[in-house]
């Protein structure tokens, strides 16, 4: 088991897009609220990606997962439509980015402080209970940074 730690500086606009949100029960209508709360635009695309990605509680994406989700779902959009919303979800913080490799960029819907395993070979991320079990002590930033956040992933491989 090996351990990556991610430091991101500067300050990301991580402030919970939830805050003093309304909820109706209507995920369709809970997805336009969400998008006009942090100013983005309801089209098409965006509502119908926000209700695949925020209808089913918390969850951890990549683009292709979600391409094939859309796909199945019968949305018309392409990977890169996919890629754009995403990085355009995360900019206003409805999304979180948990990077695993170089390759491969998870998004996730909880956007609350906590850490992660990634299990090898199965590409499954899954939130590791209890924010600060892992973190025994923040080194201190260089000067002029504060530390916006402390992203853990915790890479776990099938005991041989
Ligand atoms: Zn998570």
């Amino acid at each position: 088991m090996s351990q990556t730690r991610t430091m991101t500086l500067p300050p990301t606009k991580a402030a919970s897009a939830s805050d003093g949100m309304q909820l109706t029960g209507c995920p369709w209508h809970d997805v336009k609220a969400m998008l006009r709360q942090v100013g983005l635009r309801p089209t098409r695309q965006r509502m119908a990606l926000g209700w695949l990605l925020f209808g089913k509680g918390d969850r951890h994406l990549t683009a292709e997962m979600l391409y094939e989700e859309a796909s199945r779902a019968r949305v018309p959009v392409s990977l890169a439509t996919i890629y754009n919303t995403l990085h355009q979800f995360t900019e206003v913080g409805l999304l979180r980015q948990v990077a695993v490799d170089g390759s491969k960029a998870y998004f996730d819907t909880n956007v609350t402080a906590h850490h992660h395993f990634f299990i090898e070979g199965e590409d499954v991320l899954l939130d590791i209970p209890g924010s600060d079990v892992i973190v025994g002590k923040t080194p201190d930033p260089p000067e002029g940074y504060e530390i916006a956040q402390v992203d853990v992933v915790v890479r776990l491989r099938r005991k041989a």
